[in-house]
């Protein structure tokens, strides 16, 4: 990040424009509509003020004579459109005396630039690309502008209005955040969406017990809770929006070694950050001692949120943390993720099930070769039943050797799916007879494998094995 966005408090002094033609008369729209006190020097000295009001006209002082020796007290930014060589003049000017400068089109000579804005009164949403695409910002502020209420702002304006009062009445910094976040998120936030800001104001000015409103307990402590959250396998765009909500109201995330930065990036940017999760090859701190944390965070009355890779629920041990959260009294709920076969198979273009061909999945885990002992093979031998194996990149050999000693042909299509949903996924297909060797293609975990006929269906196989394929193919039809 080059640009930090920032918000320049435009009545705190004038704004300087030094341009001419539509370049600067677009800018003076901009300073104007944002209620901008502007000392303008046109450089081609024609002052066209068509298309503004009077109210904005008035705020605009027409300056003559040279912007290069103009008296600068008084003001906060300098801009220069359509200004030509005198734009790069008055920059260097600027920059000897700190002020933000911006040249249109001209990042080396901008000290700031201006971003793509959504305004919503109070709620203003900046968008940057650091100069590289206006284009690309201006679609992101489409996006926001389709998926923010258009009375935002009210809601905002409202809150600004109560601050004072209710931060003397909730001194206490983590309940007055839920306080708001249930005005919000609550009947109170819907009217002022709704357009009836006066009866919201009214609500507002009812509530007798704010603390009590904000979920304070008994003894004025907030109540803590954990939530379970299923981070996915890896690409950020996969965190279903209540996994994004928890993350966004979390105090602290105890987060996987598993689960990517750029997934951790979407959490609260204040909120604590404790890795807890075994590495491969690494012990991690135990089960225990997570529960004990996550425990304690709770008591202590913050939100936490455990973030585990995939879905808590799929050999993540999501079952035995919220035991022990219930025996410790400790509220928790949990949100589901997409477990890493469903990425794979997404991804990679495997279908888990298929018409006639693929009528049932089994989830199963093969750890080490002991776990794999200890599978019951011959109840996977079911032709019609795909089967995805986590953690089964060690136990790869005894993978095989369980499943074609139990009777499954040596030719079943299996693949071997890496890191999938990041950048660096990779996948290796071949026959249940190549396993093991399709595990040493592989880059590194963490891999799950796919065993079945659906296999066949998917990307990799397709390009490796076209003719294959086509038999395949025929058989199907037949
Ligand atoms: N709860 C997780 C599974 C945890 S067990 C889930 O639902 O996905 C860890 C195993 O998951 C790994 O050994 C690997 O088999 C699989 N796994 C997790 N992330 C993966 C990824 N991005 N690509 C491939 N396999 C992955």
């Amino acid at each position: 990040m080059r640009f930090l966005p920032v918000f320049l408090d435009l009545q705190s002094g004038k704004v300087l424009l030094v341009g001419a033609g539509d370049l600067a008369r677009a800018k003076l729209r901009l300073l104007a509509a944002a209620g901008a006190r502007v000392r303008w020097f046109a450089t081609d000295g024609h002052h066209d003020v068509s298309g503004l009001d009077d109210a904005d006209v008035a705020r605009i002082e027409l300056a003559h004579g040279d912007p290069l020796a103009a008296d600068l007290s008084g003001v906060i930014a300098i801009l220069c459109a359509g200004a030509g060589d005198v734009g790069v003049a008055m920059s260097v000017r600027a920059k000897a005396v700190g002020l933000p400068v911006n040249v249109m089109d001209d990042l080396v000579h901008s000290t700031f630039i201006f971003p793509a804005i959504v305004d919503r009164g109070d709620v203003i949403v900046a968008v940057g690309t650091g100069g590289a695409s206006p284009v690309v910002a201006r679609r992101v502020r489409e996006r926001i502008e389709a998926m923010l209420p258009a009375r935002i702002g009210d809601l905002a304006g409202l809150i600004g209005d109560f601050r004072k009062s209710i931060s003397a009445r909730i001194p206490e910094f983590a309940l007055r955040r839920r306080f708001w976040e249930r005005v919000i998120d609550g009947p109170i936030g819907a009217l002022v969406l709704d357009g009836r800001k006066a009866e919201a104001e009214t609500a507002l000015q009812e509530i007798a017990d704010p603390s009590a409103f904000a979920g304070a307990q008994a003894q004025g402590k907030v109540e803590g809770r954990v939530t379970l959250v299923g981070a996915g396998p890896g690409d950020p765009d996969l965190l279903t929006i209540k996994a994004l909500r928890a993350l966004q109201d979390a105090d602290i995330v105890f987060h996987d070694e598993l689960v990517s930065s750029e997934i951790l990036d979407r959490a609260r940017r204040d909120a604590a950050r404790v890795a807890v999760g075994r590495r491969v090859g690494k012990p991690g701190i135990g089960l225990d001692a997570v529960n004990k944390l996550l425990i304690d965070a709770a008591r202590s009355g913050q939100r936490a949120v455990r973030l585990k890779g995939g879905d808590p629920f799929v050999f993540g041990r999501g079952g035995e943390e919220i035991e022990a959260l219930r025996k410790a009294g400790v509220a928790y709920s949990v949100v589901p993720g997409i477990t890493a076969g469903l990425g794979a198979a997404a991804q990679f273009e495997a279908p888990l099930t298929y018409r006639h061909e693929a009528l049932r999945i089994t989830f199963l885990t093969a750890h080490k070769a002991r776990d794999a002992e200890t599978v019951d093979w011959s109840a996977l031998t079911d032709t019609k039943m795909t089967v995805v194996v986590y953690m089964g990149m060690t136990a790869a050999p005894s993978v095989r050797a369980g499943l074609l000693a139990a009777g499954r042909s040596p030719q079943t299509p299996v693949g071997v799916f890496a890191r999938v949903t990041r950048p660096d996924a990779q996948a290796a297909v071949g026959t249940l007879a190549q396993l093991p060797d399709l595990v040493k293609e592989i880059d590194g975990g963490p891999a799950i494998l796919i065993i079945g006929d659906v296999v066949a269906h998917s990307a990799p196989w397709r390009q490796s094995n076209p003719s294959q394929m086509i038999s395949k193919l025929v058989e199907a039809a037949e």
